[in-house]
């Protein structure tokens, strides 16, 4: 592709976003579509010959659309958000095109540069410790843009390992793993699953410790973990505190973990705020912050809170030294004569790197830290919203304290209909929500994602829950279990809300209203259903309950369906015999169009 071609067809590609963006709404926010489903529409080798822009850009948006799940939708609850916006995009764009490999000051020294300018920018508008920020007088800490949370921690945890093992190594010459059967590290129940795969890969011992009914930590029970482990001759060495927890957005008490730490030497303390951490950019919201000046390390993503496309995570530590002692190789050939110019391939895992600091400085920029504050307020004030519209309905619960942007609620039934309601939710393809475990119960998250979110998508959005929760509870003449005071005096009660005794189980069938596009959704018996329920329920796969029966009337339905339409399309009305496998032929062209 020449300039001139680039210039076209870039052109072209801004063309369709601009009106992807605009007209997001009219697309279902998420498909039901099986696996698979891109293999039956795309060639099973690349061509071997040049194929027209246009050609590729008409099967992107025919082939790959269908199977995209829209996360900048404004009926798009699930996750945390992803992000995006205009500058970012932009920034990344450019970033792209210059296409420069950053990892030492040498290979490419504005991005070396701008990184360190913008984490400082970045840890300041977070109101941050000084001592993460290099050029406060006296510091010894900094930053570096990772690609992911889950990087953050695992980089922080490979650097307290490291720690920990000089100081119970000392002058020995025994290699460094002799040491890894006495390493412990410490999260709590609901810390994001990434900490547990870190430990995994850095081959030591994970303690999980307790939450309280608000999802935070447990400091008593974290002090006495510690202390039990340390009379045990084990060695604690790092401690993740969560602000702003996956499943119910719960901030840990940092100050208490904090002085519970400072008893340790050996311990690292790393405060992950992956979602949450950007809310420190507002005053009011600092109250959560107290206490990371006990931090050895802190991350958080602008890929989820500030508006910055995927990926960008921030890690900050207090002391560089022990980054770069932990992952410094330096062989010869990336050896250069400026020294003194920061090389990012010490602060983290791979050797290459993007120059992810640029889409950063864009959203710093064109939005101004006041910007990004007025879109977090209006995120916090729609799940204030849509909180207050759920406490207002006898049949529903909230689950988790409201600080942020998201909302953990359920109906006041078992687990089985709020299991069913997600699925309804997600099956009509207007909305998009996942499921949690808050607090020992199934939740249903709704997260503030968009970027101009505003009221009326939450009075929407709470108008169809509401609707299909009705449909729930009026066919299954379920009742509304008395609600428990408050999720404490609940603790104390061991089993789950139930529906009311006597009342016949949930006989809910659920049935698509558009079409008979089977093959699009995961269409399972009732069986299937409460046997695998914890799996399929995760919200991200719409499923079909049916009873085989109907399963089978309805694959019937759809051949005969099929088949009609094909003999429309091939001038045929006499009849022949449809297979099932053509039914998913059929719903391919269908999400084509
Ligand atoms: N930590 C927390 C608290 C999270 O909520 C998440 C993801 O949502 C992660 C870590 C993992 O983030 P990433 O996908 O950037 O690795």
């Amino acid at each position: 592709m020449n300039v001139e071609e680039f210039r076209k067809y870039g052109k072209e590609v801004i063309d369709y976003i601009c009106q992807y963006s605009s007209n997001i709404e009219e697309r279902d926010v998420a498909p039901t579509l099986d696996p698979g489903y891109l293999k039956k529409l795309l060639p099973a080798d690349a061509p071997q010959s040049s194929e027209s822009f246009k050609d590729v850009l008409e099967d992107f948006e025919k082939k790959i659309m269908p199977g995209v799940v829209h996360w900048n939708h404004p009926k798009f609850f699930a996750y945390f958000p992803s992000g995006n916006s205009f500058p970012s995009v932009l920034g990344d764009m450019l970033s792209s095109a210059i296409g420069s490999i950053g990892f030492s000051w040498a290979s490419c020294p504005a991005a070396a540069e701008l990184e360190t300018i913008v984490m400082n920018w970045y840890a300041k508008a977070l109101g941050l410790p000084k001592a993460f920020i290099t050029d406060a007088p006296g510091s010894t800490g900094g930053g570096a843009l990772q690609g992911s949370a889950s990087e953050c921690v695992l980089v922080s945890l490979i650097t307290a390992r490291a720690r920990a093992i000089n100081e119970l190594k000392g002058q020995t010459t025994v290699h460094d793993s002799v040491f890894l059967p006495n390493l412990i590290a410490y999260a709590s129940r609901e810390a994001h699953s990434c900490v547990e795969k870190a430990t995994k890969m850095a081959l030591v011992k994970l303690r999980i410790i307790d939450a309280d009914v608000h999802g935070r930590m447990r400091v008593d029970l974290l002090q006495q973990a510690i202390q039990n482990d340390v009379n045990a001759g084990l060695t604690p060495f790092f401690v993740v505190a969560t602000v702003g927890t996956t499943g119910g957005c719960a901030f840990d008490d940092i100050t208490e973990i904090g002085k519970v730490c400072r008893q340790v030497s050996s311990i690292w303390l790393h405060v992950d705020g992956a979602y949450a951490g950007n809310s420190f950019i507002l005053p009011e919201m600092r109250v959560f912050s107290a206490g990371l000046e006990y931090a050895d390390s802190f991350n958080t993503n602008p890929n989820k809170l500030l508006l910055t496309n995927f990926d960008a995570s921030a890690l900050w530590v207090r002391d560089v030294m022990n980054l770069k002692s932990a992952l410094n190789v330096n062989p010869l050939y990336l050896r250069h004569e400026h020294m003194s110019g920061v090389d990012y391939r010490h602060y983290g895992i791979p050797l290459s790197r993007r120059f992810r600091a640029l889409k950063l400085w864009f959203v710093f920029r064109i939005y101004g830290v006041k910007g990004l504050q007025e879109y977090i307020r209006n995120h916090m004030a729609l799940a204030k919203k849509f909180e207050m519209l759920v406490r207002k309905d006898d049949r529903f619960e909230v689950r988790n304290d409201v600080h942020l942007g998201l909302v953990c609620f359920r109906m006041r039934t078992g687990d089985e209909p709020n299991h069913t309601l997600l699925a309804m939710i997600n099956h009509s393809g207007k909305m998009h929500m996942t499921p949690a475990k808050f607090n020992g119960r199934y939740v249903i998250r709704f997260c503030v994602t968009y970027e101009h979110a505003c009221e009326k998508d939450i009075l929407d959005a709470w108008s169809q829950i509401k609707c299909f929760a009705e449909e729930i509870l009026r066919d299954n003449q379920l009742e509304i279990s008395s609600a428990p005071a408050s999720p404490e005096a609940e603790r104390t009660s061991s089993e789950p809300t139930a529906p009311v005794a006597g009342k016949p189980p949930i006989k809910k069938k659920l049935t698509r209203t558009k079409s008979l596009r089977f093959s699009f959704t995961r269409s399972i018996s009732r069986e299937q259903y409460q046997n695998q329920s914890e799996h399929l329920g995760d919200g991200a796969t719409p499923i079909l309950v049916v009873d085989p029966k109907t399963l089978q009337q309805n694959f019937q339905k759809a051949a005969e369906e099929n088949e009609r339409l094909n003999n429309i399309k091939n001038g045929n009305t006499a009849n022949s015999n449809a297979k099932l496998k053509d039914i998913s032929d059929v719903d391919t062209d269908e999400a084509s169009n």
